[in-house]
């Protein structure tokens, strides 16, 4: 008896683990074919405001994929897929194209792009970068790059060869997620970049007993390195009025603005109303 109700149970986990490998190839397959016609992959923009002036400083683009069958999918279930894969290439040039597309009109708007370590380790990287502000004639100042640690890598000399390069033409770059994860204190260090974006989490504890102590000390260390800073996840007035206590330079969150689709930023920048999609 025991053995028939092993059997069984298998057979149920057998064809379970069979469902799951076919979702599994059905998305890759997806994702292959969306990053081949572009045309599902959409970028939105999330304004970034300026602390002290509260004025918008700048956006960041932040990619969307439009699937045909499942609605809109977020890039924290598509993003590591596309690495797998070796897709993260491709997929952050339209990424880039899209952005560059929507801000060029714009003369002065920062642009900030996100981009995992993973991907500045390819050699063609800064060409691809500095081709496409060149064909949408943007100020390769305008640039930011928002590198996000999500696993340790060693061979971080290659990224820095990569940095190197695009710093001299003046794009600049974020460590994002900072103090989660892999990102310290001691990888600035390592990375040359000229900002940090405070982690969302340190920004939910903020105006809880001893937390806005370490948000400004993360501020006062940044400073002192001359970093800048960002807050990133800001939903309430007491977050945004403790950040500025604390000397954070920009602000960035839900009760600021939501991401924007391209059209909805547009009228955002018209000074016309705006109906958030993200
Ligand atoms: P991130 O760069 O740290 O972006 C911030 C995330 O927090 C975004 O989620 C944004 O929509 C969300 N967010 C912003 N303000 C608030 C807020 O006030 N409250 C809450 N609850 N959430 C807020 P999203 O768009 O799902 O992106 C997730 C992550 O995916 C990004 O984190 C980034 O690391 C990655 N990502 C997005 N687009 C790209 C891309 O084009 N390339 C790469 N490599 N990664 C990307
Ligand atoms: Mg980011
Ligand atoms: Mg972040
Ligand atoms: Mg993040």
């Amino acid at each position: 008896h025991a053995k028939a109700a092993g059997r069984g149970r298998f057979a149920i986990f057998g064809r379970h683990m069979d469902e799951v490998l076919q979702a599994r190839r059905e998305m890759e397959r997806d994702l292959r074919a969306a990053v081949e016609n572009r045309k599902e992959i959409e970028t939105v923009y999330q304004p970034v405001y300026d602390a002290g002036t509260g004025q918008l400083s700048g956006v960041e683009a932040l990619a969307r994929w439009r699937h045909p069958q499942k609605g809109v999918i977020g890039p924290d279930v598509f993003i590591p897929l596309a690495e797998e894969l070796g897709l993260i290439q491709p997929l952050g040039q339209i990424v880039l194209h899209n952005a560059c597309e929507t801000v060029a009109r714009y003369d002065g708007l920062k642009l900030a792009i996100n981009a995992s370590l993973l991907e500045l380790h390819a050699a063609s990287y800064p060409i691809h970068i500095l081709s496409t502000l060149a064909q949408f004639q943007i100020n390769p100042q305008r640039l930011e790059i928002e590198i996000t640690e999500s696993q340790q890598l060693d061979g971080s000399r290659i990224s820095e060869r990569t940095i190197g390069v695009l710093r001299q033409a003046g794009v600049r770059f974020a460590i994002d997620d900072f103090g989660a994860g892999y990102s310290s204190f001691g990888r600035l260090q390592d990375l040359h970049v000229d900002r940090i974006k405070i982690d969302k989490s340190f920004i939910d504890a903020l105006g809880q007993t001893g937390s806005g102590a370490v948000i400004e000390a993360m501020i006062s260390m940044a400073h002192a390195k001359g970093l800048q800073t960002t807050a990133e996840g800001v939903e309430t007035e007491e977050q945004s009025r403790l950040l500025r206590l604390a000397g954070c330079d920009q602000l960035q969150g839900y009760l600021l603005s939501r991401p924007l689709a391209g059209e909805a930023l547009h009228r955002l920048l018209a000074g016309g109303p705006v109906v958030a999609v993200a």
